[in-house]
């Protein structure tokens, strides 16, 4: 890969019609998951497109001037000039094939797709997800010398990446951030000696005949697979959810009732999540509104009981949530009243939605076995219904989903594996 510097930037961009140039940096571990696709798409573009690289850090003008960041940055370049997307984070090789292509006449596009050879992939363990269940088991599996290999369509780390604050993982002293954590497991996991494939486009998984299709053109075969996929909360899709996703709103009690000492509070839900979460929440919150859909809770009776007993929670029956909003150091909830079709604004210190989790299961067909609410049955040993396909973590059918119970999944799952591949 070529490496060029910010004093001849200028002189590259002109000389080349087409330039595509990779902002990167040391210590990076999404710069080291693109690095691979870079070179790959390099050897297939690069007689129509010259592929660069620059070092950040050493050329800071010239990022600046460009708008760039973070690392890694792609840039795409036609004639001298910015064009297509600023991609950034955990880069897709389709979405960089996609900008690549759009430069390029439709013909020679069709050429060049068809000159990508299949790439066959042979690992002993394919471990799909690389949240804290499925990086746990890659650290005993690679512990053990058992060949393993994580899959994510994401960069490693799952939802624990996404957390603000972990107080309750084991070993810290402090409040570690989440991304740190997961930075640790997973650089835990490579050291130990896995191998990964991130921010990677899964495209079919056969569970039967152990084979997973990943970018379009590689397939992986495992004698044995573990599914890690997590679990994701099920979203309102009102506006500003989005936008104050863990800056403001957050989806467990466990994790983040503990910011809200003697503070305000909002809770989107009536079920036995949301019920037995406000008695948690209601622990540290001064006052709770719960804002249930329904003109009655679908909690369990004794849970309802508590929480109407409860004089710090209120519940505004009938309602609806319409949209979050930032009023300065507050929150707005915008409901509607479902009777009345009312509108109102709710301030509060904070928001936590329980309308139910859903695990990540969208592309596995095979026939597994799942309780009533789709997550994975598996037995004591973190086995499922089909022979050598495990399960660990929040995809499977448990009470407790938490950071410790994923990774003692992964640990039981992986100590099983070991045992039966050596
Ligand atoms: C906002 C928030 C805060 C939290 N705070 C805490 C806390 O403070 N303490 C605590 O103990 N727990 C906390 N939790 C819960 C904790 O994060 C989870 O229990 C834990 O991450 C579950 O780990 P996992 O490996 O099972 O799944 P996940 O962390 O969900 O990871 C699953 C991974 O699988 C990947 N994936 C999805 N589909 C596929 C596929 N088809 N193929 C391959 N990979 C796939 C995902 O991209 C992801 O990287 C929090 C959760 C949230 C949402």
């Amino acid at each position: 890969m070529i490496e060029i510097n910010q004093d001849v930037f200028d002189k590259e961009v002109e000389s080349n019609e087409l330039l595509v140039l990779d902002f990167y940096s040391t210590e990076c571990p999404p710069c080291e998951a693109l690095a691979p696709k870079f070179d790959a798409l390099d050897a297939l573009y690069g007689q129509d497109i010259r592929f660069v690289k620059m070092f950040r850090q050493g050329n800071r003008d010239l990022a600046e001037k460009l708008g760039v960041r973070s690392s890694p940055t792609l840039l795409f370049f036609k004639n001298g000039k910015q064009v297509g997307d600023v991609l950034t984070g955990g880069i897709r090789r389709s979405d960089i094939m996609r900008n690549l292509d759009a430069l390029l006449p439709e013909a020679r596009v069709e050429q060049i797709h068809a000159s990508i050879r299949p790439i066959d992939t042979e690992t002993e363990v394919l471990v799909l997800g690389a949240g804290p269940g499925g990086l746990a088991a890659a650290i005993y599996l690679a512990q053990a010398k058992v060949d393993t290999l994580l899959v994510d369509p994401l960069l490693p780390g799952g939802q624990v990446s996404t957390t603000h604050q972990v107080s309750n993982y084991p070993g810290f002293i402090d409040p570690q951030p989440g991304y740190m954590l997961a930075h640790n497991m997973a650089e835990q996991a490579k050291v130990a000696g896995a191998r990964m494939k991130v921010a990677v486009e899964i495209s079919n998984i056969d569970l039967k005949k152990k084979e997973v299709l990943i970018d379009g053109h590689e397939t992986i075969r495992a004698k044995k697979i573990l599914i890690s996929t997590g679990a994701s909360p099920r979203y309102l899709n009102v506006e500003g959810e989005k936008e104050y996703y863990g800056k403001g709103i957050s989806y467990c009690a466990t994790c983040d009732a503990k910011y809200f000492h003697d503070k305000e509070v909002v809770i989107i839900g009536g079920g036995n999540t949301a019920v037995e979460e406000s008695e948690f929440i209601s622990k540290f919150a001064s006052k709770i509104t719960m804002v249930q859909q329904f003109p009655y809770l679908t909690a369990n009776r004794s849970a309802q009981e508590k929480a109407m007993a409860d004089p710090k929670i209120n519940i505004l029956f009938s309602h609806e949530p319409r949209g979050f909003y930032r009023r300065g150091e507050k929150m707005a909830v915008k409901v509607e009243n479902l009777e009345t079709n009312e509108m109102k604004e709710l301030q509060t210190d904070g928001v936590f939605v329980f309308v139910g989790m859903k695990p990540n299961l969208e592309l596995i067909n095979d026939p597994l076995e799942k309780d009533q609410w789709g997550y994975l049955k598996v037995d004591h040993e973190m086995r499922t219904s089909m022979p050598d396909v495990f399960a660990a973590g929040d995809v499977i059918s448990k009470q407790i989903r938490q950071i410790t119970t994923a990774v003692s999944d992964g640990t039981i799952a992986s100590i099983v594996i070991a045992r039966e591949l050596h």
